[in-house]
């Protein structure tokens, strides 16, 4: 990998060989491994020891988790924040393990519908709630910083199965307590404007 960042720099116009840049494909390719860790991970590994069997089926939410991840079309990063609620049938899963969760899915190239909606699913899977919301806001470095449209706009995707798609209380409740900004777009359930069709 250190070679090609080394190509990769020779053709951006630099010199590879010059003070600054010597480490900096080692560093790259540290950081990149790490970016995109969520690979290597296995999911039941990560939910070890952790989902438990209840009697309690009140709504579960985790939210304002910060998540980064990098854009598969540009290779640039996407963060913001993640909120995550389900509804119990039987089994819970611990509470830190959900920002786990996000990690792992968030450190592979994505665009942000499709992490949303593996987010929804491995919950649904796992732990089979009476219902699973998933809802993401980020920003878009692809967009800003090469000043595509409007730049401080926050890319809101949601993924809503269950309870949360059948019953409009339920959905709404979840809403309330996340305090998602612009709920008109959310009664979309998955309005987006990701980087998909953009150069
Ligand atoms: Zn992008």
């Amino acid at each position: 990998m250190q070679d090609l960042i080394r190509t990769l720099l020779s053709e951006l116009g630099e010199d590879p060989r010059r003070e600054g840049l010597r480490d900096t494909p080692k560093r790259v390719e540290k950081a990149l491994k790490f970016l995109t860790s969520g690979y290597q991970a296995d999911i039941d590994q990560v939910l070890n020891n952790a989902l438990f069997t209840v009697d309690y089926s009140e709504m579960v939410i985790v939210k304002d988790i910060d998540f980064y991840s990098l854009c598969e079309h540009h290779l640039l990063p996407f963060f913001g924040k993640c909120h995550v609620a389900y509804v119990p049938s039987t089994k819970v899963i611990g509470l830190s393990k959900i920002p786990r969760l996000v990690d792992v899915f968030a450190r592979r190239l994505q665009v942000q519908e499709r992490l949303t909606n593996q987010i929804a699913d491995t919950i649904q899977e796992k732990i089979h709630p009476l219902g699973v919301a998933v809802v993401m806001e980020a920003t878009h470095l692809c967009m800003a910083m090469r000043g595509v449209e409007k730049q401080n706009s926050v890319a809101v995707t949601s993924a809503m199965n269950g309870a949360f798609r059948n019953n409009a209380r339920t959905r709404l409740e979840f809403l309330e307590l996340v305090k998602i900004r612009g709920t008109a777009v959310m009664r979309d359930a998955s309005a987006t404007l990701a980087c998909v069709g953009e150069d």
